[in-house]
């Protein structure tokens, strides 16, 4: 076993767990490999294939990422092949000899073609082991569930004998569970390795508008010079201007994204691959399977909707495992959007609560490290230090007042507004759509001058999370106080908000400013005595309404 892993793989020691996961396999027993990313699930099933008789079948979900292992086992002498749409007859005929000849260790296929070959091709093999890679795929519960993929549930009858082995980097204990079951794996043993990547730091930047999203991360990239590293974003169009503003900074940055031809995409992956390009600004179409050692950093510009897709994508940094960076802007629009989508989908109540612990994440005052291992199921008794908690806890101050001017203009509009119409009136903006309304001769209207919109941005964030208000996803996303958001509007209870660090991101300039406001940010506290029963009264009749 050494001998192979030194001969064909250039190895000298297994990592942790391979090598009891690559027994378990030749004992020809069922088998679930959960792995981080990076981790070294693919030895788990090549090396096995190379001791046993017969072929491998390994079924894998992106024909880009086939070509790439094929390829690379190939090129350390190992007869692999992959089978998929992009084969044409000549090579599926060759394809089929070799294979019956028995002279093909590994072969790689599509879900759908595998379906179409249990009745043909596989039956007139030798078959040594099923390999299912990115096995969560089958599984609503995982992120990344391929409607394909559930037709795999006949391999288990129809191949009684031959050993499965399903290997996944989403562990959460529900996908666990029904990749488990959907596979009918016989009595599995499952091997779950640590998901601790300590070489990874953890940051947050939470309510960054889109100029500062800019800035810190030129920021960034200067202190990464040379480095390489992907920024996540949600959408396709903001891959290619979030790449238009590095390339301007004379930064070579290149875009992915499903919308792209596939000869452009292959293009980006090279010239990120091969060094050429410095950033890939993309989509999560980028990354799965892409085998690059050297990334040194992840940004997501924007939240990503569940922590396993949020890890497997900062999973892609430090794969060597030298220190990488990792920074994750997290804003109140992106939430809205996402909980708008996740409300639209069919998965409703999944993607709610996985959006949730997304949200938890990034809204911690415990260490980070400690959030996501404990979300995969594993548990840390020490903080990592390699986060922004770790490195910078919060401080807290009473914010009641704060919160009573939004939550009270909130009410003021009978809770018609989203999120930017509260910060226009708070700020007193003269927007027109605001002024046609008459908000501009609300009590409340310009009561929040004092604080910068971002910070606005960040207080409403905290609000929500802290459970003082509620975004009405069905009613154009205007915000609804809740029970408990009333308690501080009225004054029974008090509001402790979180201060915003932004020091190290403020020109001198602007902070000598900023000092000479600071005295007059609250010049007299704002009191809701009288005014505050009317408004109560309003609120009672507009709950009413809404029940
Ligand atoms: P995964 O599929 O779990 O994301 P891979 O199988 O692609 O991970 O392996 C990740 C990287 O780790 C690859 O570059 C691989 O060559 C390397 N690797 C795997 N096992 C070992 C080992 N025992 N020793 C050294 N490097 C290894
Ligand atoms: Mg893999």
């Amino acid at each position: 076993m050494f001998q192979t892993l030194k001969n064909y793989f250039g190895y000298d020691s297994f990592r942790p767990l391979q090598q009891d996961i690559i027994q378990n396999i030749l004992a020809q027993k069922d088998t679930l490999v959960l792995m981080p990313t990076g981790g070294g699930k693919s030895i788990c099933y090549q090396l096995p294939a190379l001791l046993m008789e017969g072929t491998a079948i390994v079924v894998s979900p992106l024909i880009s990422l086939m070509k790439d292992q094929v390829e690379s086992l190939q090129a350390n002498g190992i007869a692999a092949r992959a089978l998929n749409s992009s084969n044409n007859e000549t090579e599926n005929i060759n394809l089929r000899r070799e294979c019956l000849q028995g002279k093909i260790k590994l072969l790689y296929i599509s879900p759908e073609r595998l379906l179409i070959e249990t009745n043909f091709l596989l039956k007139d093999i030798q078959i040594s082991l099923f390999a299912i890679d990115e096995a969560h795929c089958i599984s609503q519960w995982g992120h990344d569930f391929r409607p394909e993929y559930t037709q795999l549930k006949v391999l288990r009858n129809q191949f009684p004998k031959v050993p499965i082995v399903a290997l996944t980097a989403t562990a959460d204990k529900i996908t666990r569970k029904d990749i488990a079951q959907q596979l009918a794996l016989k009595d599995p043993k499952i091997f779950i390795s640590s998901f601790d990547r300590p070489n990874l730091s953890l940051e947050v930047k939470r309510g960054y508008q889109q100029k500062d999203k800019a800035r810190t991360i030129l920021e960034f990239i200067e202190k990464h010079k040379n480095e390489c590293g992907i920024i996540y974003c949600m959408s396709r169009s903001k891959t290619e201007s979030v790449a238009a503003m590095l390339m301007k900074q004379g930064i070579r940055a290149t875009v992915y994204h499903a919308g792209l031809s596939s000869d452009m995409r292959d293009k980006a992956q090279n010239d990120f691959i091969n060094d050429r390009v410095q950033v890939v600004c993309a989509t999560i179409a980028f990354g799965m399977g892409i085998d690059k050692s050297n990334v040194r950093w992840v940004i997501h510009y924007n939240l990503p909707k569940s922590i396993e897709s949020f890890y497997q994508e900062i999973g892609r940094a430090g794969r060597d495992g030298m220190e990488s960076d990792t920074l994750l802007f997290y804003s109140l629009g992106d939430l809205v959007m996402l909980s708008k989508f996740a409300t639209e989908s069919s998965q409703q109540e999944i993607n709610l609560e996985k959006l949730h612990r997304m949200q938890q994440y990034a809204e911690s005052d415990i260490c980070r490290r400690r959030i996501l291992l404990n979300y995969f199921g594993e548990t840390m008794d020490h903080d990592c230090g390699n986060c922004d908690v770790c490195r910078n806890p919060p401080e807290r101050f009473d914010g009641t007042i704060i919160v009573q001017k939004a939550l009270s203009a909130i009410a003021r509009t009978n809770q018609q507004i989203g999120t930017h119409m509260l910060i226009d009136i708070l700020k007193g903006s003269a927007n027109q759509e605001l002024i046609d309304k008459g908000y501009d001769k609300l009590k409340t209207y310009a009561a929040g001058r004092d604080i910068p919109a971002r910070d606005w941005q960040d207080y409403l964030l905290q609000m929500l999370n802290l459970g003082y208000f509620e975004i009405a996803y069905n009613e154009n996303n205007h915000l609804k106080i809740t029970e408990s958001g009333q308690k501080v509007l009225f004054g029974k209870e008090p509001a402790m908000l979180v201060v915003i660090k932004r020091e190290e991101f403020i020109p001198a300039k602007e902070k000598r400013k900023k000092k000479a406001k600071e005295e007059v940010l609250f010049p007299t506290p704002v009191t809701f005595g009288n005014e505050n029963k009317d408004l109560f009264e309003e609120l009672r009749v507009l709950r009413k309404k809404l029940a």
